[in-house]
């Protein structure tokens, strides 16, 4: 897969990473029998729907001269944060999802793909929103499959600090979407900076990447309580 990295994010992986991507791949499909961590698990799909997808997501951030702090916000077995935390060692990440053996999977195996960098976590990340140690403390939110736009807004933006960035990763993406997301995102102390779309390089899937710009401290009343984002979309 060298020359489609190199092609379609300009990075490629030295042989280290290589071998750490290839034995996620094998971590997760082991795990997989006994946890129940992804539908995707053919080789070629788990390439593009996971690794690739994962680090296509952050667009030229991959390259970004600073080291920065990131979390992954309902991570799963750990995307896309697991193969960010192998592109850039120099990184901070933290990996929050509230089921258990999810996070206890990727304590499990960070070790063995000799991963230092990585802070996994079991959390609502609405609580985690309104604490102090991660409330507007991050460079980078990210979030990949885990609710509809306005509610990933609520549950990034408080975290993420003045001038940082939040990425939603979506599949499709319509014009009542980014109107509803707009009003939902001025409410956080935000504004969506770009809307950055993209076909997968195997099955040629349309995707979405949507950029979220934090311009103020968001006020003390967001995130809400656990569940009331869900339950009342902003
Ligand atoms: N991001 C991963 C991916 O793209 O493969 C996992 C996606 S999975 C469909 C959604 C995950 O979000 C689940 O593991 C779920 O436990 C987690 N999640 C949903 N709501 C959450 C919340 N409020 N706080 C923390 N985790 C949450």
């Amino acid at each position: 897969m060298e020359s489609i990295w190199q092609e379609t994010i300009d990075w490629c992986p030295t042989e280290e990473q290589q071998l750490q991507l290839q034995f996620l791949y094998v971590a997760v499909v082991t795990a997989n029998q006994r946890l129940n961590l992804t539908r995707i698990t053919e080789p070629e799909e788990f390439w593009e729907k996971h690794l690739w997808d994962s680090l296509r997501g952050i667009g030229n951030l991959i390259s970004n001269p600073s080291a920065m702090q990131v979390i992954d916000i309902g991570t799963g077995a750990g995307f896309p944060g697991l193969p960010l935390a192998i592109a850039r060692p120099d990184w901070q990440m933290t990996l929050v999802d509230s089921t258990a053996k999810k996070v206890g999977f990727i304590q499990e195996i960070a070790p063995e793909i000799n991963l230092t960098n990585i802070h996994p976590l079991v959390s609502r990340i609405e609580e985690l929103g309104q604490q102090s140690q991660h409330r507007h403390q991050y460079d980078l939110a990210l979030v990949r499959a885990v609710a509809s736009a306005n509610i990933c807004a609520e549950y990034a933006l408080p975290l993420v600090k003045v001038g940082g960035t939040a990425i939603l990763y979506r599949g499709n993406w319509t014009a009542e979407e980014a109107d509803s997301l707009e009003i939902a995102v001025a409410k956080l102390g935000g504004e969506i900076s770009k809307i950055d779309r993209f076909t997968t390089p195997i099955s040629n899937s349309i995707r979405h990447c949507v950029w979220l710009h934090k311009i103020v401290d968001t006020h003390p009343y967001y995130p809400r309580a656990v569940g009331i984002p869900t339950l009342k979309p902003l």
